[in-house]
């Protein structure tokens, strides 16, 4: 990606920042796309695969997510190059200088996402002072712990039913990463009536007709174990969760993971993207000519970032989750109702409300 002008369009991005630091090895890139709704707020992700292009997309996704959401916030994402697994203080020296790195860019607010938690939002505000997701101990609302973006993506769901004959009660449910999304999103679900069938995570994938004890694979995950060692249901190839008979399917860990290739496998009724741009346009298309009902990513897991701009703006964590139930059922209210009515894909309609949102907003800007 050498001309980035080549990415541009009529949205965005406005800024694309490459961070190079040789006292502490940092290598980071940080895209704020849009701004016009107000400063952006978008997540730090952190992995040894990120890519330039990754963060565009995702920047972009934020965009289409907060103007979705109607926060008063613009799209923006940063990625760090590293293993998120390397001892706590290299990790905390490479965030801290990041944020050293991007003080200056007044108009990116920094979340916490994959590979990054909390603590570390705490140690981007104690070096810029602009970051959401906060601990408790510093007036934060901990959208992580709390599981701010899988009680939305149980919100969509339960608001889908309206719309197809989905009923969450006694139905099935492969979730594919099994972090923070993954894990609140099933444990939501499951006191919804939700059998959780099928669950990887990056060390692999297991599978239980009868459904998992979700709060037993949680405790075990947050004492260190991986779902592919849990005491229940068997291990299959995480290539053959993509195929697990079920009603919804959760995709909840890397971008792309449903793919044109493995879309006509799929057997389940509904897909409900809680990881952000997890399948391609060929693939959405293919489920849709299946008649699998897919609810897209900037408007099924908007529950994080809801939850951050409410923390932003000094709300408290019950006011979070009732906007998140609010603004998600809502959302997906109005984009299955014309979709339905056009008889358009529902990311089209999606894509249609959240552009013409932030189309809105740019046009109160000044231009000279
Ligand atoms: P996380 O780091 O807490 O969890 C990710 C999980 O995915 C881990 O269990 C990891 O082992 C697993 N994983 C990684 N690669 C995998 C693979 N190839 N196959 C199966 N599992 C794999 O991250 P998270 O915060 O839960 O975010 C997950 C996804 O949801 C990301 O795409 C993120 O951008 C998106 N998202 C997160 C939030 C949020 O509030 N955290 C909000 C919106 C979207």
């Amino acid at each position: 990606m050498e001309n980035i002008f080549l990415y541009t369009d009529d949205l965005g991005p406005e800024k694309v920042i490459e961070i190079y630091d040789p006292t502490t090895g940092l290598k980071a890139i940080l895209v704020v796309d849009n701004v016009a709704a107000g400063p952006s707020i978008g997540g730090l992700r952190m992995a040894e695969d990120v890519s330039k292009e990754e963060c565009f997309r995702l920047a972009r996704a934020m965009t289409l997510k907060n103007a979705m959401a109607g926060l008063p916030h613009g799209g923006g994402k940063s990625v760090l190059f590293g293993d998120p697994s390397m001892p706590a203080e290299d990790k905390e020296r490479l965030v801290r200088a990041f944020a050293y790195a991007v003080k200056d860019v007044a108009d990116y607010i920094t979340g916490p996402d994959m590979g990054t938690n909390e603590a570390m939002m705490a140690c981007v505000r104690d070096v810029n002072g602009r970051s959401v997701g906060l601990p408790r101990e510093i007036g934060g609302i901990p959208l992580d712990e709390i599981g701010a973006t899988g009680f939305g993506l149980s919100i969509a769901l339960q608001a889908a039913q309206e719309f197809s004959d989905l009923r969450l009660t006694g139905c099935a449910v492969v979730v594919q990463g099994f972090g923070s999304v993954g894990q609140h999103a099933a444990r939501y679900l499951a006191g919804q009536g939700v059998r959780l069938v099928g669950v990887s995570d990056s060390h692999g994938a297991r599978i239980a007709p009868d459904g998992f004890d979700v709060a037993a694979l949680m405790a075990h995950k947050q004492a260190g174990g991986n779902v592919a060692d849990f005491d229940a249901g068997k291990t299959i190839d995480p290539t053959d969760l993509i195929a697990v008979e079920c009603d919804v399917w959760i995709p909840a860990a890397r971008p792309d993971v449903i793919t044109e290739k493995n879309a006509p496998r799929m057997n389940t009724r509904v897909v409900a993207q809680g990881a952000n741009i997890p399948a391609s346009a060929a693939a959405e298309k293919i489920l849709a000519e299946r008649g699998i009902l897919v609810i897209p990513d900037f408007v099924a897991n908007a529950g994080g970032v809801i939850c951050a701009a409410v923390e932003y703006h000094q709300g408290n964590e019950t006011q979070a989750m009732s906007t998140i139930e609010e603004k998600i059922r809502s959302n997906v209210a109005a984009v299955l109702t014309r979709a339905a009515d056009t008889g358009d894909p529902p990311r089209t309609v999606a894509l249609a409300i959240a552009r013409e949102r932030v189309r809105r907003a740019m046009a109160f800007r000044r231009t000279g």
